[in-house]
């Protein structure tokens, strides 16, 4: 027997709708690409949302075509995303900062039609785009007044291209699990993998993160999101803020320290996200200028493992609650965020910043388990490390093109490609990449582990641990500093500081200083390429 409740499609637009309905005036603030700080609200961003769908449709773009955005965080982005996917239509998210021909290799894989850009990345496009033959026409996301002189063939300012339209369109109607969005993994390994999102998907994502143990939004809240619209869909933040009715302030290019914190203040944002690498900056400048963060009281820090000493700045010094994240775009992003439950809620000092050293717990909607290299499952002691996998309705089942390809286990499990424990308590912690742990005498030593402590050097900036061959053990860690302006000339000295915490044999081998540690697109330490650039290092008597 059927239950007999309403049909209510899972739908993208439903959100913005909602957005404009019920939180209409609450602000959209962005900083301009070209400049100035833009205010709009949901109401407007929903109605030109509709322009959006009804131009793209005039245009002769169908259900299921493929629009790709290269855009910052703005506005005009986020009703471009309403906009695509209220025809039916995908927005595919190309980052930026890929090298050209990953771009060209991305772009001709989606076949995307569109191609909508900010005018910062005009002049990379106009370079690629004889490469990229099927797309069709180049919206230039800014208004006739800085529409640039460009070779980008049918080239059209955003702004008369949704001018010509009245926006008097209804959203198209079809099945919830129409593909909505399509986003590349950075490609560590292999070709970069698209993993196309659902309306379904994207928006039990959006819930699942309003939740008050995941990122806990409300309508009051201020949210700024750091991480870019292009980085796994900014952690569900361009669906899950309107959703809750909250205010949105978008920093558009301009994501150092001072840009950053100007909008933190100036328009009293509650809430923020993004990557460690930004808040180096954000902390820096707050450090220069003795300034303080405002209303701010949450931050989500992830993508990578969020530094302690960060986590200790913000609580001690600024009164803000990092709430440390991990999650991957084949999880929509977000698969676990460290907020207290009540077990650990009185734990303070150094026992408070062990836990959110940890990467969190696991919401409704996300299943977690870690296993050995045979599948067996692992116990949930917080102790033993495994291969972590995970489950659920914003998980992915398939890559794009590789639909004949299983990825998941016999269980529906995905292997995410890290390794971790999870405690009795259901806190997760990473303790590596499964092909970044070092494997010394058939035991398990966690890059991660050791890099954290390396920076809590005062001397050191950055630093990275990579496995070099060693005749005995397999493998060794040596450990790639980068020092702080003027410091450290002995590096062997962070691993003195190292010394007596953490296990004896877990201590590198040996140091080495470099002029730069190099990131991927997403920010993250490329320990491919850092590898190879270390290729012929030699440790010490060997
Ligand atoms: P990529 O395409 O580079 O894999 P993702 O954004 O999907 O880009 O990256 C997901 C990966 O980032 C995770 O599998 C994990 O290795 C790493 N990661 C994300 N958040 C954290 C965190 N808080 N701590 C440690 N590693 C993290």
């Amino acid at each position: 027997m059927l239950g007999l409740m309403q049909d209510w499609p899972l739908l993208m637009h439903r959100i913005i709708d909602h957005a404009a309905l019920y939180h209409g005036r609450r602000e959209v603030v962005s900083r301009s690409v070209e400049g100035p700080i833009h205010r709009t609200n949901y109401a407007q961003v929903a109605a030109r949302a509709r322009k959006v769908a009804q131009r793209l449709a005039r245009d002769g773009v169908k259900q299921g075509d493929r629009v790709a955005t290269l855009a910052w965080n703005t506005w005009r982005h986020l009703e471009a995303w309403y906009g695509i996917t209220g025809i039916g239509a995908v927005y595919h998210t190309v980052n930026p900062r890929l090298f050209p021909d990953q771009i060209v290799w991305i772009v001709n894989d989606a076949e995307d039609r569109v191609i909508m850009v900010d005018l910062t990345f005009v002049p990379l496009l106009e370079q690629i785009q004889d490469r990229l033959p099927g797309v069709e026409r180049f919206v230039i996301l800014t208004d006739a007044a800085h529409m640039p002189q460009t070779t980008l063939r049918n080239a059209t300012c955003y702004e008369e291209w949704i001018g010509a339209v009245d926006g008097d369109f209804a959203w198209a109607a079809f099945d919830e699990n129409t593909a909505a969005g399509l986003c590349y993994t950075s490609g560590t390994t292999g070709s970069p993998k698209g993993v196309l999102y659902s309306h379904r998907s994207n928006v039990l994502h959006a819930m699942i993160a309003c939740t008050s143990g995941m990122l806990g939004l409300a309508s009051s809240d201020v949210v700024l999101p750091v991480v870019p619209m292009f980085h796994a869909n900014a952690w569900s933040l361009g669906h899950s803020v309107p959703m809750a009715g909250a205010k949105l302030v978008l920093p558009g290019a301009k994501l150092d320290g001072a840009s950053v914190h100007e909008l933190i203040v100036g328009e009293g944002v509650t809430f923020s996200a993004g990557v460690p690498t930004v808040w180096f900056g954000l902390l820096a400048h707050l450090e220069a200028t003795g300034a303080d963060l405002g209303h701010m009281t949450r931050t989500v820090i992830g993508g990578s493992a969020c530094p302690r000493a960060m986590s200790k700045a913000f609580k001690e010094r600024y009164d803000v609650q990092v709430m440390h994240a991990w999650g991957m775009t084949e999880m929509s992003p977000l698969g676990t965020v460290c907020t207290l439950k009540p077990e650990v809620a009185g734990l303070e000092g150094d026992a408070y910043f062990d836990l959110m050293m940890k990467q969190g717990h696991s919401p409704f909607g996300v299943d977690m388990k870690i296993t050995d290299d045979d599948g067996t499952e692992l116990a949930r002691d917080g102790k033993v490390f495994g291969r972590l996998k995970v489950r659920g309705p914003a998980v992915a089942r398939r890559y794009f093109r590789h639909e004949n390809e299983e990825i998941l286990d016999a269980d529906g499990y995905f292997d995410t490609g890290d390794v971790g424990t999870i405690d009795p308590n259901g806190y997760l912690q990473i303790t590596d990449r499964a092909k970044d742990v070092i494997k010394s005498g058939g035991e398990w030593i966690s890059s991660i582990d050791l890099e954290n402590l390396a920076v809590a050097h005062p001397d050191v900036a950055e630093a990275a641990v990579i496995g070099v061959a060693h005749p005995k053990w397999d493998e060794r860690p040596l450990l790639v500093i980068v020092p702080k302006k003027g410091a450290l000339s002995d590096p062997s000295a962070v691993i003195d500081f190292m010394q007596g915490k953490i296990a004896k044999w877990w201590l590198p081998d040996a140091a080495v200083i470099v002029d730069e540690i190099p990131h991927t697109a997403t920010g993250k330490i490329d320990k491919v390429t850092l590898r190879k650039r270390l290729a012929d290092y030699r440790l010490p008597g060997f």
